[in-house]
């Protein structure tokens, strides 16, 4: 492990060191998407950040057992009607076309991010067994009660038996226990508080399975429980998930667990902020909300060019996933100059060769010294936006060797791997950031290898003093908005 980790855990509400349940190894359970719609940015947002918690734990040494549910049964509207049936009705397609369709949909989101798939993504509708067992280990503990076919949690036993609802979600009991919302079924619960478990399903309901109290379906909470519980054990380390999951959906789980386990699920809970655009909660109801596919067509009124993935991905960076964060095109405009300023130090860093230099430096010093503050930073709470701003000012040291302001001479061996490394490890391993394919110096594959034949050409040119053709080919380059910046180290580019 590089450094000790500290975590800013939800459940206690204060930032703890972290200490896995088993050496070594970590069980992480993150609240997956309900796949009745096409995935939105802010989805995006939280399953970006928890890439990054997943890519830095295995970084840093841990085993990583990571864990995203797919809720394909169960997630109710307001109005109480499941959102799989609600789709699938509006859409005349059997509920699994919907969940296959928006899971397609996810993953191929999730790839565009270039994020790492979990190690087990279950879904609810593969887990009714385990979630019928659950209802009744309990109802044998006597916090569930049956109303005509549905069964329903009883917050109030629980919370005269055990110090615990309302704790994770920060909410008094007594707030809790007034705040009635008129939903479905109310009138057959002993409190307005108590949730369905287990919900009798009506004539036209299409997701149904037989059970011992009706034929029907399992309430939305349960799946995450049932599913935690099966692939990390009932006490497992990290619980994740966006804020707005906080109450009732992790609420009800913790609930739940006590209920069925007899313990608390999760040692740290992590909770991702909202994402915003231009000040305001993203909503489809007033026009303020966009669409990755918007993002990366810059086909909305809210943007003035297309981003690229990799753009946008920077710019969720920025920020720390605790913090709320505000899509806007100036917002968008500055991570595409700083994404191509960091990527094009790296490309010029990774083609940098020592100087045999053994003496340690000042220079030296002060480049070890941000290199140990950006994992210092990084490991205290994944804090992605200190650790850039690290890697940025290591980025003039690079830019200023490669342009001969600063000597190599200062920079010994090892100074100049444990930089490349940093460097390497921060953007493609922990961050997980691409390359893009056009727009940055070291763009993928056939364009990066393209572009290095250009530069031999026009390099030869040079050197033949054929200055016709080492100026029609820049010339040809700009009018493509493809920049050649001649330095030390050699000939980069940059596409604007
Ligand atoms: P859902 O599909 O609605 O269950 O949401 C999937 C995940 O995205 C959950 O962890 C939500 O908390 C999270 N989420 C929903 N809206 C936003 C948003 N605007 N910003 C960040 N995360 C969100
Ligand atoms: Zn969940």
């Amino acid at each position: 492990m590089k450094n000790d980790l500290y975590i800013q855990n939800s459940l206690t509400r204060q930032k703890e060191l972290f200490k896995p349940i088993n050496e070594g190894f970590i069980g992480m359970y993150v609240c997956g998407p309900t796949v009745y719609s096409d995935v939105h940015i802010g989805n995006c947002r939280t399953f970006v950040s928890f890439d990054v918690i997943y890519r830095y734990l295995k970084y840093i040494g841990y085993q990583v057992r990571y864990v995203r549910n797919i809720t394909d049964v169960g997630h109710l509207t307001d109005e109480g009607e499941d959102k799989m049936s609600k789709g699938a009705k509006l859409a005349k397609l059997e509920p699994m076309e919907v969940a296959q369709k928006y899971t397609v949909g996810f993953h191929d989101m999730m790839r565009i991010f270039n994020t790492l798939p979990p190690d087990i993504e279950p879904r609810a509708t593969g887990h009714i067994i385990e979630q019928i067992e659950m209802v009744q280990q309990i109802i044998d503990n006597g916090l569930g009660y049956e109303r005509n076919g549905s069964v329903y949690f009883d917050t109030i036993k629980f919370a005269k038996e055990q110090d615990v609802y309302g704790k994770l979600s920060g909410r008094k009991i007594d707030d809790l226990f007034t705040e009635t919302r008129d939903l479905k079924n109310q009138s057959e619960k002993n409190h307005p508080s108590d949730f369905a478990i287990w919900m009798k399903a009506s004539e036209d309901h299409i997701l149904r399975w037989n059970s011992p109290w009706s034929v029907g379906f399992p309430g939305w909470h349960l799946e995450c429980s049932a599913m935690s519980t099966k692939y990390l054990g009932k006490q497992f380390d990290i619980h994740g998930g966006g804020n707005d999951l906080k109450f009732p959906h992790h609420e009800n789980e913790v609930a739940q667990n006590h209920g069925a386990c007899g313990c608390h699920p999760a040692n740290y809970w992590i909770h991702t902020n909202m994402l915003e655009m231009n000040g305001r909660k993203m909503a489809k109801s007033d026009g303020n909300t966009i669409t990755p596919a918007q993002l990366f067509s810059g086909d909305s009124p809210h943007i003035s060019k297309a981003y690229s993935p990799m753009i946008v991905k920077f710019f969720m960076l920025q920020a720390h996933y605790g913090s709320t964060l505000d899509i806007t095109d100036k917002g968008l405009q500055d991570a595409e100059k700083g994404y191509h300023r960091l990527m094009e130090a790296n490309a010029l860093l990774q083609k940098m060769e020592a100087s045999d230099s053994d003496i340690t430096s000042e220079l030296d010093t002060e480049i070890n010294a941000t290199i140990d503050k950006a994992f210092q930073q990084m490991s205290d709470d994944f804090n992605t936006p200190m650790a850039l701003a690290r890697l940025f000012e290591l980025v003039p040291k690079i830019n200023g060797i490669s342009a001969g302001h600063l000597s190599m001479d200062d920079v010994n061996t090892d100074t100049l791997e444990k930089l490349k490394s940093t460097f390497h490890s921060f953007i493609y391993d922990i961050f997980g950031l691409l390359d893009d394919v056009v727009g940055g110096a070291n763009g993928n594959g056939v364009t990066d290898g393209l572009m290095e034949l250009i530069i031999d050409l026009r390099q030869n040119a040079r050197v033949n003093k054929d200055w016709g053709t080492s100026d029609k080919i820049r010339d040809t380059l700009q009018e493509l908005q493809i920049q050649l910046k001649d330095g030390k180290e050699g000939t980069t580019w940059s596409k604007n």
